[in-house]
This record gives structure tokens, sequence and C-alpha cells, in this order.
């Protein structure tokens, strides 16, 4: 599902090519992509304004729209008004010309003054659109057409430059849980999900099942420093192009530089241990149990979950000229020893990285796979889109 950095990519991208436009009609195609779901008080509400800036808020797309024009095309007050959309697992936003054919997946459709459209394409439906009125004083979003609370409770913008390192060390000191589901916990901080939450725990050198209460101060810095350093590279490289997130103006290249998210079983960056996969609270962790350890206190609560863990601990691993790998790195050699358990600081020579395959290596060909047909799809989608003019 697109984050923090996907998002952002796809507001950025919209703006030189919706902001000025004014809507003229609203075309749903399938109801429930509204938030309200209910296509005439949505039309209501943006037929006649104009979009006059595009931004991200956790995950949703905002676009902000002016007043609109009284019956004698006069423009009416600022209202605060914004349409906001959630793109969830598929959805993709498209700028194209009217006469373009409408493939469909289309879900809703914002046609312009100006004779070009903004589509939403939702393969699977789960995206969502809605109308939301911007508080005057702080500028967040508040109400919401329909009733709905969708921004209830959005936490800190983790990129926001306001949010220190002390904000985030305060924040989490106050939490109790596991660290992978804080992270994912959109009152925590706003945008963050599956794939940057494993990561910045992997860079971290954090396992995703210790609990936050056991961080020291140390740890809860480099988790701060970790994330925001891989959010703002993932929002540089236009995110990751995983699965059918594609933004206007092209895919991103931050899928390139993931360390752990869906590498199960190839071998750890750092380290040259396998990636381990677990499933937590149904959803995929993608860790090292070499550089994140979990604090021998917590290992008995978290004994389940552990269980189903991918590979197998304890399963064997052979070098790429077929002898068997007894040893790898020690933790002070990867750099674990500079308050990640709160051991005393010795050597933090960095591994050499010795690559190494691991024998049940049949599910790098199926991730390979399914790599390919998202690429696939987010092409062919792209490829129905293109201006015919
Ligand atoms: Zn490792």
């Amino acid at each position: 599902m697109p984050e923090l950095p996907e998002v952002e990519t796809v507001a950025r991208d919209l703006r030189g090519l919706v902001v000025g436009a004014r809507i003229t009609d609203v075309r749903v195609s399938w109801s429930k992509t509204l938030r309200s779901q209910d296509e005439g008080a949505f039309a209501d509400a943006v037929v006649g304004r104009a979009i006059v800036g595009t931004s991200r808020r956790a995950k949703l797309v905002v676009l902000d729209l002016d007043g609109g024009l009284d019956a004698n095309e006069q423009p009416l007050p600022d209202d605060g008004a914004a349409i906001t959309i959630h793109l969830k697992m598929t959805g993709q936003l498209f700028v194209v010309r009217e006469a373009q054919p409408e493939d469909p997946y289309v879900r809703l459709v914002l046609a312009f003054a100006d004779g070009r459209e903004l589509r939403f394409r939702d393969i699977r439906k789960f995206g969502r659109v809605g109308v939301a009125w911007r508080d005057p004083a702080t500028g967040d979003l508040r109400g919401e057409l329909g009733g709905a609370k969708t921004f209830k409770g959005f936490g800190p913008e983790p990129l926001d430059p306001g949010f220190t390192a002390r904000a985030f060390a305060r924040r989490i000191r106050t939490r109790r849980g596991r660290l992978k589901s804080i992270l994912l916990d959109q009152s925590f901080i706003a945008g963050v999900g599956n794939i940057y939450a494993d990561e910045s725990l992997w860079a971290a050198r954090l396992h995703p099942l210790r609990s936050a209460q056991s961080l020291r101060r140390g740890d809860a810095a480099r988790l701060y420093r970790e994330s925001t350093r891989i959010l703002h590279e993932a929002v540089l490289r236009r995110g990751s192009s995983i699965d059918d997130y594609t933004a206007p103006e092209g895919d991103g290249e931050m899928q390139e530089r993931l360390q752990v998210y869906q590498r199960a079983g190839e071998p750890c960056r750092r380290c040259g241990r396998p990636i381990r996969r677990i499933v937590l609270g149904g959803r995929s962790t993608h860790f090292c149990s070499w550089c994140q350890r979990l604090p021998k206190p917590e290992q008995a609560a978290n004994a389940t979950i552990l269980k189903g863990m991918e590979p197998k601990p304890g399963q064997r691993f052979v070098a790429e000229d077929g002898s068997e790998i007894r040893r790898g790195p020690r933790w002070t050699e990867i750099g674990g020893s500079d308050g990640a358990l709160g051991v005393p600081t010795g050597s933090t020579r960095r591994a050499s990285g010795t690559a190494r395959r691991s024998p049940g290596a049949g599910r790098i060909g199926r991730a390979e796979q399914t790599r390919r047909a998202a690429a696939t799809r987010r092409a062919a989608a792209r490829a129905s889109q293109r201006a015919t003019d």
C-alpha cells in the first residue's frame, strides 16, 4: 500500500497538472469509492470549485479547493474545503484529456473546465475519496462530508521540521506494545506503513517485536534518525513501486534501495544471514534476527509469533562454493554494540557482508515473479491512460 513517500510523490506530481483546474462535473462508477457514498452531496460540495493546491496528510492526497463562484461568476469566500483521496492497495491517479477512452477500473472522475479529467483508477476498490474542511486556526483537516472521522487522531508528520528527535522520544516513551505495531499506528506518527516500518527497524537494529518500554535513550534516537532518513530518501526517489503503486509522472525507484522488505530468505546486507519473515497482526514483518536482537526477557512472550518465523532458525546455510557457513560476523562487528541492546561499547567494525545463499531459495523466485507481474500491471495502467493527442 502506498505510504508517506508514495503519497507525497502523487501529491507533488499532481500539483503541476491540476492546480488552477475548475471542476465542472463528477462521475462515480463505484459508489463505495465515495466515503459519504452520496454522489449528489459530493458533486454539490465540489462542482464549480477550482483546485488551488495539492498536499498530503498521513496517507491521504489532499486537493485544496477555492470557494467556487456565485451566480454572477464572482468568487465566493474560501471555506477551507478539500478533496481527500486514500489510494489504499491499488489506487492510481491520472490526468488525461476527456476524449481518452476510460478503462473499466476507473471508479471516479473529476471533469475540468479545460477539457481534461482527473481519473481515480482502483482495481481492488479499497480506495476512498471524500470531502473535508480545514480548521481555519490550525490548517489541519477536521469535519468531513457524511460525518466520517477519517483524520481524528492522526499523529504528527514525521518529516515535519517541528517533529524533533526529542518529540519522538517523548512520544514513544508513553507507548506500550511492540515497536512494529507502534510505527504502523497512525496516531503515533502519520504516514508510515509496512514497508518503511520494517526498513526503519532494520536500519536502527531494533527487533520489530521489541517493546517500546525497553528502549533506551540511544535506541529511540537511532530509530528517529533512521526512520526520518529513510522517509526523506524515499521521497527523493519517488517512493517504492511495489505492487500497483505508480504516480502521475511515473514509477518510483526506492524499491531498489529496500534492505529487508519482501527479502525473506535473502542475505541480510549487513551480516549475510537470511532475512526472516513473521506475521504480526496479519501483516508480514521482515527483519534480521541477528542484527535485530530481541532482549532475553521478551523472548518468552513472543514465542508463538516467532514459531512462525521463516526461514526457520537453525536452518543450515551454505556459501556460494558449497561450504557450510558456521559463523557470521560477531555482534560487535556489525555495529551492534552502541547501545542497541544496552551492552557496553566495544568495537564497531563493520562486517564485509559476505553473500550466502539459503537452500530454500525457491521463495526468491516467487517474489521476483510477483514483482515482474506488478511492473507489467503498472505499465499497462500508464499506457491505458496516456493521452492520445
Ligand atoms: Zn543481519
